[in-house]
Order: C-alpha cells, then structure tokens, then sequence
C-alpha cells in the first residue's frame, strides 16, 4: 500500500488534504525521465524557453487567489503574506525568465573566444516549508531557462500547495520538463544520490552538509542557500525609533521562520534602556493567531518540533539569567506569543543557534569591538545589519556576512544576488551569477 503524507493546517490541526509519497523505486525513473525529456528541451532554445514559461506561469494568474488560500493554511502565514508570496511567484516566474535569458547570452571574449552557457542536465530542486512556493521558483525558472529538465522535492510540511503549482504549470509545459516528487529526508537523500547534475538546494545547515557528502562521489554541482543567525548591531547614534521598529519587525516576520530574521541583537549599553522600553513597546502590539484572522502578525508555528525549539531556547535564556521583558517560555501550544529577551549571553542557544521563532534576543555592549566580535563568533553568515550613523559603514565592514544592511534590512535590489558566506552556505538566488550556477560553461576558441 502507498504511504502518504497528511497535510494539517499548522494552526488548528485540522486536516487540510494528503499525498502519496513517491516511492523510493520509483526516483530514478523520475530522473530518468526527466534526462530523456532533456534533448527536446534544450532544442527548444533558449527564447523559446521562456516564451513557454510565461504562458505556464499566465496560466496561474487565475488560480491565484484559491493558492493564496491554499498556501496560508498549509505554512501558516496570514493570508496576505500568502498572497504577497503567490503574486511575487506568478509574476516574478516570468522576469526572473527573460532576466536568465539575458544572462546566458553567448559571450565574446576576443581573440576569436566566445563563452557559451551550456545546460548541465538534470536538476534536483530542494526546498523548504518557510516560503515554499517563493524558494523553490527561483531556483526552478533559471534551471528551465538554462535548458535543465527539473526534479522538484519540495518540503514534506507543505506539499499540496507545491503539488497545485507543479500542476499549473504542466498544463503548458512539455512533458517532463518540471516533475514533483514527495517525501521527507528519505526521499530527498535518494534524489540526491541519483543521476541528477546539480542540486540546487535551500534549507537547514545540517542538511546542507549531507547533500554536500552525497553529492561528492560525482561531484555534482551544488547550490547551497542554508540557515542564519543573522545579528544586528545598534550603535550609540542610531536613531532608537527606526532601529527598534526593524529589530520587533525582522524578529517576528514570518513568526520569527525566516532565514534572514534578525536573530540577535547587541545595542550600545548607553542607549540600551530606551532601545528595550521601545522594542517591548512594539512588540506589545503584534497579533498572534491563524491565517485567517483579522490583522493578525504572527501566525502559528510550523510544527511541534520547531516549536519545542524555540521554547528550548526561551527556557535555556531564563535558566541563564536572562530577563523576560515580553512572553516568556510558558507559551500556547501551535502559537508562540511576542517574546523579548534581554541580556542574552554567548553560552545561550538564543545566541549560539538558529531558533527560528518570533524572539527579540537582545544583549548589551560597551565597546564596539565586542560588539563586532560577538556578532561575527557564528559558523553562519547570511546576513547582518548595522543601525547607527558616524561609525556604521564601518562596523557594516567588518560583518562576516553575505548580506549586510546599513539602517535597514538585507537583500539588494534589481537583479543583486540572494547569498549567504560562511555556513551559510555558498551559490547565489538571482543575479546573473546565480543564473549560470544552472550552466556548464564553454570556453570556444577559433
Ligand atoms: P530542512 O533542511 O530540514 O529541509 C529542507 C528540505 O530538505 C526539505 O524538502 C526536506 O525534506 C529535505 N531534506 C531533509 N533531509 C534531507 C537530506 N538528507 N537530503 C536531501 N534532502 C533532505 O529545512 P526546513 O526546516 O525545511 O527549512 C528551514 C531552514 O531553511 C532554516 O535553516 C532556514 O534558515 C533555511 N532557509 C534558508 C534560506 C536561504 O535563502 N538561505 C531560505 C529559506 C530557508
């Protein structure tokens, strides 16, 4: 009998739908598939590749509201949010298309040399729950575009709606081009371990350096998008409202489920007690509750693993000496409430891990190279950011981070990369060097 895997709206439990996990046997007929669907695509040229994907992609322009739905009540986000990330997917598919296009223009490089952006074959597309539709496309339209076939895994916390994507989009594209399959870690490490020619993978640290082992025997190309623990430092001269408003917001966007959320927080002990008072203060005014709720903020939390994390970490920080401004670790089950912190230490798994939950942790210094040492003493380094004037730029420097906002968040504009340094792993979102991470390069000298 087929397993499947049951799909529960993480903020009541109820049932939203099931779907039959792929079987183990069945994965290397999927990616054989999808290698002989290969010859066709790549034919099909470059131009035309992604005259096929902006009808795919118009084809869901009707479907969006029912994905919105769909999306919100499998993660957990309220359905704005949802909605923000299906209308980002569905008319982002086609920009980031021609903006690949663009990039995998053949070259010449003098001299008689041209530079020629190849398809690498198979792709093996990984991706999370946090943001399970925006992850997995940007990672899919440049692999198509290049002339890759896809293998899609998405995250076994949210398939149905990864499953209503893959469909609409089948109904332009040509048979085996982009193929779905379901399961969890099981599934994912046999994938990765089949004839696929890249892995372009986004999630978790750990499962990261297990694709990289895996990968090693056929060195297979690898793209790796991983965790954070991002820190922002608050200078003496920042301006406190701003720096406040961004430390509650990036604390608690996505219920804390994102992998440039501001993690920790060190502030200029001179200016500490306003900068609390005023973060408690905002914090105070965010809603806790289901996708469908009313001006709600923070939505429920993934699962019950994620949310004994985070209560772990809260409890670890009190046993600590920490001080509990708002919340605290005696929380509602599904929901974590609005939760401050502060003077968190280097020995707290606030300041040591990833908790992934809607938390200020925040900590005091006196000097600002105790600041920088404390915010760089982390194996992550996706982003960074730094609130203050004369010195900030500076300190903004000295980040080790592969994103680094000075007065606001990270993440650049028009077409600048996604990237995190460090373990948080290497490979790019976007930008026309992540666009040919999907490509084999040729160097053609006449
Ligand atoms: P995860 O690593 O647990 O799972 C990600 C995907 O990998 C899922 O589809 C899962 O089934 C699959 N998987 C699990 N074990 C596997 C294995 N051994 N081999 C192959 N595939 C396997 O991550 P998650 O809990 O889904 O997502 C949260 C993590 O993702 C956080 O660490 C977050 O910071 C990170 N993230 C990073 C970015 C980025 O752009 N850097 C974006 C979003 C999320």
């Amino acid at each position: 009998m087929s397993k499947k895997i049951v799909s529960y709206d993480p903020g009541n439990g109820d049932l939203i739908g099931d779907i039959e996990v792929t079987d183990i046997a069945d994965i290397d007929k999927v990616v054989s598939s999808a290698s002989d669907a290969l010859a066709n695509w790549m034919e099909t040229g470059i131009d035309e590749r992604v005259k096929i994907l902006q009808r795919a992609y118009s084809n869901l322009e009707s479907e969006m509201n029912q994905f919105a739905k769909l999306l919100a009540r499998e993660m957990g986000k309220d359905i704005g949010r949802a909605g923000g990330e299906v209308s980002g997917t569905v008319y982002g598919g086609p920009y980031i298309a021609r903006d690949v296009a663009d990039a995998l223009k053949k070259q010449d490089a003098g001299g008689g040399t041209s530079i020629e952006y190849r398809p690498l074959g198979v792709a093996a597309v990984i991706s999370p729950w946090n943001y399970p539709l925006a992850m997995a496309n940007n990672l899919i339209v440049p692999a198509l575009v290049a002339g890759n076939t896809v293998v899609f895994k998405p995250s076994e916390e949210t398939p149905l709606i990864a499953q209503k994507f893959v469909e609409g989009l089948n109904e332009i594209l040509p048979e085996n081009v982009l193929q779905i399959i379901h399961g969890d870690g099981e599934q994912g490490r046999v994938l990765v371990e089949s004839n696929v020619n890249i892995i372009a993978f986004t999630g978790s640290q750990a499962v990261g350096k297990d694709i990289m082992k895996r990968a090693s025997g056929q060195l297979k190309r690898l793209v790796m998008e991983l965790g954070g623990n991002d820190p922002m430092i608050v200078l003496e001269d920042a301006g406190i409202e701003s720096a406040a408003r961004f430390a509650v917001a990036s604390s608690f966007e996505n219920a804390g489920q994102m992998c440039t959320s501001t993690e920790r927080i060190y502030v200029d002990e001179k200016i500490a007690d306003e900068f609390e008072d005023r973060v408690v203060e905002i914090a105070s005014y965010y809603k806790v509750g289901p996708w469908d709720m009313q001006g709600v903020n923070i939505g429920p939390i993934i699962n019950k693993k994620q949310h004994d994390k985070i209560v772990e970490h809260i409890y670890d920080a009190e046993l600590k000496g920490a001080r509990v401004l708002l919340g605290g670790s005696l929380q509602p089950e599904r929901y974590i409430n609005p939760t401050v912190i502060a003077d968190m230490s280097e020995d707290m798994l606030l300041e040591k891990e990833e908790t992934f939950g809607p938390v200020v942790a925040i900590s005091r210094f006196k000097t600002i190279d105790e600041a920088i040492e404390r915010a760089n003493n982390s194996t992550y380094g996706l982003g960074a950011v730094v609130f203050g004037k004369v010195a900030a730029a500076a300190v903004a420097d000295k980040m080790e981070a592969g994103m680094v906002g000075i007065n606001r968040g990270v993440g650049g504009s028009g077409s600048s990369p996604w990237v995190g340094a460090k373990q948080s792993g290497f490979g790019y979102h976007g930008s026309p060097e992540g666009h040919r991470q999907f490509t084999q390069v040729r160097v053609v000298s006449t």
